[in-house]
């Protein structure tokens, strides 16, 4: 989920809720409008710009509690 920013490792993990896998897939043609999709099940997560607000809200924030509320809104996604 690198957004340009060389060096700027993001380390997270997806998990679905439906299948519990870990891949997800965007539309080759993707904006931040587009639908992010499990790639086992076709579960759709959220949105493209969602996602990457998730894992930047997920990697950006060590506070247990933000985290906490971060992993209730967006409970398929977890830091590593
Ligand atoms: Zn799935």
């Amino acid at each position: 989920m690198s957004d340009g920013n060389a060096g700027d490792r993001i380390n997270v993990t997806f998990t679905c809720l439906k299948c519990g896998g870990h891949i997800l897939s965007v539309p080759d043609d993707h904006n931040d409008d587009s639908p992010v999709t499990c790639k086992g099940c076709g579960n759709v997560v959220g949105t493209l710009g969602e996602v990457k607000a998730a894992a930047l809200d997920v990697a950006a924030k060590p506070l247990n509690q933000k985290l906490d509320e971060i992993t209730k809104r967006f409970p398929w996604i977890r830091r590593t």
